[in-house]
């Protein structure tokens, strides 16, 4: 039976060439299986005090050595059987700018992250015991200024698509889907829907860091009994969750900083009233909650990874993702 709680990982990047290695986060990962879950420590320290420490301890603490190979096989590929059972999923990455989200989640050529990986793991599920076949569909959108695109159609006229409600559903009218038959066909496709993200990004002048971008993958694995199951996860890299000061005198980036803001504490509040079984959960407050409520909650599997840098110069930055995780644990 899948859980209804969200899981939580912490994963700490390590230093990037030309970056200051003055190192303010300790992760410490136990590894070992206790009753087949593993658990940790991240502690944040301040390089020029000794005496301001803090510990927060989760589920799931990756470090810098962790690859991503590693993660896919204890965090991901659980939820991913789930799904080829049947069940709907979500895998979030929240943290600031630069702080690893689009490396986990996309990764690069040598270090594949999750979506090429639960592309392939999926095209590859239909054959084995019992099963005669699977079916994989991709569609993939993004969400800016409480707006949603299309990112599988050419970006020049940036179309607006409308969320709608019918016989209590919840769906994205208009939005493409593409049926995927090869993990090259996929790469190829992402490929040009990531450009045609930051074409976007420069049309309506911002960076593609202040939007989400959930890509949706639907999966129909058939049996030799001829039965079949449909299932769905999303895969969420979030806007760059720093601090998004409302000052300033540029309405633009006022609303834009404000809509990421909103967005980021609904998830937030939704992750914890899911997590403390509250009756109300805000799923209405935001349009990624919205969008994303069928597969938030009742049966579910949902993993929120959340990314920190190691550096001093991220210290504060990393006690707020901390203490996200650790509000919604
Ligand atoms: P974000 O999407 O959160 O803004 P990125 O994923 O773009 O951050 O990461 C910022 C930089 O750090 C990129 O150059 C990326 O390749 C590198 N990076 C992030 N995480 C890792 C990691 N675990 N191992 C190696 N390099 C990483
Ligand atoms: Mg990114």
């Amino acid at each position: 039976m899948a859980s209804a709680k969200v899981n939580i990982a912490i994963r700490c990047r390590p230093f990037l060439q030309n970056e200051e290695q003055d190192d303010a986060v300790q992760v410490s990962a136990h590894r070992e299986d206790k009753d087949g879950e593993a658990d940790g420590f991240v502690s944040v320290v301040n390089p020029r005090d000794a005496r301001e420490k803090f510990r927060f301890s989760f589920k799931s603490c990756w470090d810098q050595s962790n690859t991503q190979e590693e993660i896919f096989a204890r965090d991901v590929r659980p939820i991913l059987e789930q799904v080829l059972s049947g069940y709907t999923a979500c895998i979030f990455c929240y943290g600031v700018t630069s702080s690893g989200k689009t490396h986990t989640m996309q990764g690069s050529p040598t270090e594949p992250g999750i979506i090429p990986r639960v592309v392939r793991y999926f095209l590859a599920s239909g054959w084995g015991a019992e099963r005669s076949g699977v079916k994989v569909a991709v569609s993939y959108m993004e969400i800016y200024r409480d707006e949603v695109y299309d990112l599988l159609v050419a970006r020049a006229e940036a179309p607006k698509l409308p969320v709608r409600e019918a016989g209590g559903q919840i769906f994205v009218a208009n939005l493409s889907e593409r049926s995927i038959t090869a993990p090259q066909q996929f790469e190829e496709l992402f490929t040009v829907a990531c450009r045609s993200r930051s074409t976007g990004s420069t049309l309506l002048n911002r960076a593609s860091s202040r939007s989400h971008a959930i890509l949706t993958i639907r999966v129909q694995l058939t049996r030799t009994d001829g039965t079949m199951t449909e299932g769905k996860i999303n895969l969420v890299d979030l806007a760059g969750s720093e601090n998004n000061k409302l000052t300033g005198n540029d309405p633009s980036r006022m609303a834009e900083s404000s809509a990421i803001n909103r967005s980021l504490s609904v998830l937030g509040q939704v992750v914890d009233a899911l997590n403390r079984n509250l009756s109300r959960v805000p799923y209405r407050d935001s349009k990624l909650t919205r969008i994303l409520q069928p597969f938030l909650g009742g049966n579910s599997m949902s993993l929120l990874i959340c990314n920190i840098a190691p550096g001093a110069k991220f210290r504060q930055d990393t006690l707020n993702t901390l203490n996200f995780a650790n509000r919604t644990k």
